[in-house]
């Protein structure tokens, strides 16, 4: 953790201008250290789930389109595989660290265990910024990476996904790559496939279905009414611009939408359709007729029902969160919320749907696409969906009761719901 003064780096600031900037990682740790203080956790079992089993750092070659060659950092963080093997997506970002994927596999831990998944929680990253590569070194790149780490990863040791800047093609080169070093096709190492080489239908759509589930189950619970309440969304990846298509579908009016260019604000609302039509052609949802163009910023602050970060971490933080308009907070996206802002929601009456459950339907989903590989049966794009509905529902019901019966929010409630058992993995397996 590191303190600096008058130095604004995304943290959160106090009350002495103090600001204070901690990585993910920290966060994480934090987070997981009030669940353990707030369940009276056997300190044995702390000292193990503070720190990853596994992080491995790859530096591979990379030729580029002009000839010359690049070498790129790849990094596979596995925190935990008490429950089964490791599970979790891959982002390629140019700002991806080791502590920010370190984070991000604790957070899959957890994720895994709240939606009752035979999983553990990995996840990795490549630092690279995609969108300056041609779609061969794209290919190149993923291809690289992949047989970097191979010999860790399996359909029975560590099953990566798609994340931030990674899509359905990426998870068919790291399968076609793995598949060619194994020497026969092993389609249950990588989940988010395209169909047509084993991928699950309502695998794309499934963090968003998911989440749109459990904002449906919240709603009920606080006595608000989906069909009219207002919307805003941060981030039109793959998360945000599905979320906007099956809220609208449910009856919210979704008001405001961003990309990592910046916002539109309709108060009679934007059609789903239309703005991804429109960022399809334009590569931004920016200045979308009849529309006023905001910030990023000023999406996050807008007096709405229901506010959907879908983008990256660090955006709720003690700086803005006393301005967040929203009544319910429902989180697309992981870590966009730092526990100083948790706190400062927390006393104002805001609902927080944290990642590990908001999310959860994506890994769900892997899950049954893994689920279909290994049984090289398929299901109809019905039965999947059935089946997510009930994991969705049962995961929002089971941390929602573990909020009431520890009387503390709702992420801790998770953690603690989810840490109950990876603890008992680990103490039957001999571990603590
Ligand atoms: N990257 C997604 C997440 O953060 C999906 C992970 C997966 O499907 O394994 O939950």
């Amino acid at each position: 953790m590191s303190v600096k003064r008058g130095v604004s780096v995304g943290g959160s600031v106090t009350s002495t201008s103090l600001e204070v900037t901690r990585s993910p990682f920290d966060i994480g740790v934090q987070q997981l250290e009030r669940a353990a203080a707030a369940m009276d956790l056997d300190p044995n079992v702390l000292e193990i789930l503070r720190r990853p089993q596994r992080v491995l750092s790859v530096y591979f070659p990379v030729r580029m389109d002009s000839g010359s060659v690049r070498v790129f950092h790849g990094i596979r963080s596995q925190y935990n595989n008490a429950l089964g093997p490791y599970k979790g997506g891959v982002r390629y970002h140019p700002d991806v660290t080791v502590e920010e994927v370190m984070a991000l596999s604790m957070w899959m831990t957890w994720k895994s265990a709240i939606a009752g998944l035979p999983y553990g929680g990995g996840k990795g990253g490549v630092v690279v910024n995609p969108k300056a590569l041609s779609r061969g070194e794209l290919e190149r790149l993923s291809r690289g990476y992949f047989s970097a780490i191979a010999e860790v990863v399996g359909p029975h040791r560590d099953i990566p996904a798609p994340d931030v800047y990674t899509d359905s093609q990426v998870m068919a080169w790291f399968m076609d790559e793995y598949s060619k070093i194994s020497g026969h096709n092993v389609f249950g190492v990588v989940t988010g496939k395209p169909l047509i080489v084993g991928g699950s239908l309502g695998r794309d759509t499934a963090t968003a279905r998911g989440l749109s589930l459990v904002v449906g189950e919240a709603m009920k619970k606080l006595g608000f009414d989906l069909g009219t309440a207002s919307v805003a969304v941060q981030g039109y990846g793959n998360a945000g611009s599905y979320s906007h298509m099956f809220l609208e579908r449910m009856g919210a009016t979704v008001v405001a939408v961003s990309d990592s260019k910046g916002g539109i604000l309709s108060n009679d609302g934007l059609k789903y359709s239309d703005v991804s039509a429109h960022k399809r052609k334009t590569g931004s949802v920016r200045d979308f007729s009849g529309c006023d163009n905001i910030t990023n910023r000023e999406l996050l602050e807008l007096d709405v029902d229901v506010l959907v970060p879908a983008a990256l971490e660090n955006q709720i933080t003690g700086k803005n969160a006393g301005r967040i308009g929203a009544r319910l907070v429902a989180e697309a996206a992981n870590g966009p919320t730092t526990p100083e802002a948790d706190d400062i929601l927390g006393g104002r009456g805001v609902e927080v749907i944290p990642d590990v459950l908001a999310n959860a339907g994506g890994v769900t989903t892997s899950y049954l696409e893994w689920v279909q590989n290994l049984q090289s049966y398929y299901w109809t794009a019905s039965e999947v969906d059935a089946r997510l509905r009930d994991v969705m529902t049962a995961a929002f019901d089971w941390v929602w009761w573990s909020k009431e019966e520890n009387e503390v929010d709702l992420r801790t409630g998770a953690y603690i719901y989810a840490i109950m058992w990876v603890a008992e993995a680990m103490k039957v397996r001999g571990w603590v």
